[in-house]
């Protein structure tokens, strides 16, 4: 037997056990006379004591030879420990060791395997076993099994039942470019590796599993942007028979069945926002709502003024910073210097002072009077000691600008408070979105979302206005969840084809499958995949997913550790039938 006991298990109680212990040389202290050891494994840390008064001199010279991550293996005695460490939970004893074994050596690791590390980030991940035993990412990992659990838990309590499908299949269209695989036995052929198991799960509807789950990774080739994995997890669902309304519930369920066991928070009902409400309150389609700063439409009150740059927008549209006032000339100069960088892309900004003393001082002063400047801060809710940023613009474009300088301030504002979960549904998405590049609509969720019937009408005429049976769930200003009611008749998704500028061929082509089990009776269904990287970090109370993957990959998708992707040899392409090493 390796050991007895875990490393963070010995108490007082222990006192005078005969114990054995394995694990990791955290660190030495050698005072000559007295080595001490920490030993650590993944519950905890225990220190062992090496006494020259009571310990054979042979295994004082052999303790004498350990280094930083050595595995051990000691024998020994629970004894109390003479100046106590109230901050470990061992700290109470000590282990006088009795036998020594050294089951491995270590060389001297890159980083300091503590909480604090002097390891840089692509150190870190080259070295991500050792980066593992620390204590941060350790506890990540644990974390995010028991969302994982507690996911599996809540869902098969409420009947649904894991599938899983396949990885090698063919494209499923959720926006990204697919990962493909070559067949070696289908030469020049190949699979694409699924951006989500979409259209399966949608066939297990067919097949009348009724409802399904499954936390499953998906793949997607996208150009990463920061804090994006090309392989990730999804909490895939799907349900049938059910309209909107039941999805809302259902995962609404698991959400805070999630909050309640994994952070000990119980939230009511969940709010829920239109895509259009969200859009004009918070220019943004994932509001976070922990904070207000709602955006304050300010035409009817800026435009009546010789003021041409306000005068020539579509719209003027403005959010009070709460206690903003005290922002000195040169922050906000500043403020305006970050809007103005070409990712945000905005011309100006104007701004109030709401004094205390009830005046307003704004940067406009020369075109607007006070009672001008109190209709704006009536709109924008402003009160005494806040700063009224305004921009102008055309409308879609000025409200992503807002929404930028909205989430800026309240971070500067420390309005996140990452302990604090506030869960918005927002429904009724668009079905299509227009695409600058390609001129042509796109389906805003997948292919797959059913219109809202109501609005099928206008899909000739107006389809840029039809609204989908599409919602997502947001937390804390991050999309956590997101899916629709599908279509699930034939006629109607060949309809959706063709207004996705698929030809009947391709769309035989590449989906026949699906709408030929459309033809056997395919009932009525809906579902919803969370991000299980995301949300998990969120619940963690922290923005990376990459700190919640066991080997993530780094921002430009390579795994620095394996180093992959690498090439591979010209037999092996030979055999996949590919082209050998055409000039990059
Ligand atoms: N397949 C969708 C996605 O990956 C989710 C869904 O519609 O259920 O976003």
């Amino acid at each position: 037997m390796y050991r007895t006991h875990k490393n963070g298990e010995l108490r007082l109680e222990n006192l005078g056990q005969e114990v054995t212990l394995a694990g990791w040389v955290q660190k030495t202290r050698d005072k000559g006379f007295m080595i001490w050891v920490d030993l650590r494994d993944r519950y905890g840390i225990t220190q062992l004591i090496f006494d020259g008064d009571r310990t054979p001199k042979e295994m004082m010279e052999k303790a004498k030879m350990l280094g930083r991550e050595f595995v051990i293996q000691v024998k020994g005695e629970v004894i109390e420990r003479v100046s106590k460490n109230a901050n470990m939970p061992t700290g109470d004893i000590e282990i006088l060791v009795k036998e020594l074994t050294i089951l491995n050596k270590s060389l001297v690791p890159p980083f300091t395997i503590e909480d604090e590390t002097d390891g840089g980030d692509e150190l870190r991940m080259k070295y991500r076993y050792l980066d593992i035993r620390r204590n941060s990412v350790k506890n990540n990992l644990i974390f995010r099994s028991k969302v994982a659990m507690e996911t599996r838990k809540y869902l098969s309590g409420e009947g649904f039942i894991e599938v899983e499908t396949p990885y090698l299949i063919k494209s499923t269209p959720e926006g990204a470019r697919d990962f493909v695989v070559p067949s070696r036995m289908n030469a020049g052929q190949f699979y694409a590796l699924p951006q989500s198991p979409q259209t399966f799960k949608q066939l297990l509807m067919v097949g009348g599993l009724d409802k399904y789950f499954q936390i499953v990774k998906c793949f997607r080739d996208e150009d990463l942007r920061a804090d994006r994995q090309p392989e990730f997890t999804q909490i895939d669902c799907e349900m049938a028979f059910v309209e909107q309304e039941d999805i809302l519930n259902a995962f609404e369920g698991l959400t805070r069945h999630l909050l309640k066991e994994v952070n000990g928070v119980e939230i009511s009902k969940f709010p829920r926002m239109t895509y259009d409400d969200a859009m004009r309150k918070y220019g943004n389609d994932k509001p976070d709502i922990r904070f207000g700063m709602e955006f304050g439409e300010l035409n009817a009150v800026a435009q009546h003024k010789d003021f041409g740059i306000f005068n020539t927008a579509e719209l003027v549209v403005g959010i009070s910073v709460p206690g903003g006032n005290v922002f000195t000339r040169k922050e906000i100069d500043g403020l305006i210097e970050f809007l103005k960088r070409p990712q945000v892309g905005a011309s100006g900004m104007v701004y109030v002072r709401c004094n205390d003393d009830g005046t307003f001082k704004s940067s406009v002063d020369k075109f607007y009077d006070e009672a001008d400047l109190k209709k704006w801060a009536e709109i924008t809710g402003a009160k005494a000691g806040d700063l009224i940023c305004v921009l102008s613009g055309v409308a879609d474009k000025v409200r992503g600008q807002l929404s930028v300088l909205r989430m800026e301030m309240a971070n500067r504002l420390g309005l996140r408070n990452p302990k604090e979960f506030a869960p918005l549904w927002v429904v009724d998405f668009p079905l299509l979105e227009w695409d600058e590049e390609t001129k042509r609509f796109h389906a805003m969720h997948h292919p797959f979302t059913s219109p809202k019937p109501e609005d099928m009408g206008m899909l000739d005429t107006n389809p840029g206005k039809v609204r989908a049976n599409a919602y997502d769930l947001v937390l804390n200003g991050n999309e956590i969840g997101g899916g629709s009611i599908r279509i699930h008749d034939k006629q109607t998704q060949a309809l959706m084809f063709n207004h996705l500028g698929f030809t009947p061929e391709k769309a035989k082509e590449q989906f026949g499958f699906l709408m030929n089990a459309f033809e056997y009776g395919a009932p009525p269904h809906g579902g919803i995949a969370f991000g299980l990287d995301r949300l998990t970090a969120i619940l963690g109370g922290q923005e990376t997913i990459r700190d919640f993957i066991a080997f993530p990959k780094n921002n430009s998708g390579r795994d620095v550790m394996i180093d992959a992707p690498s090439q591979i040899d010209d037999e092996q392409l030979k055999e996949l039938c590919l082209k050998i090493n055409l000039p990059l």
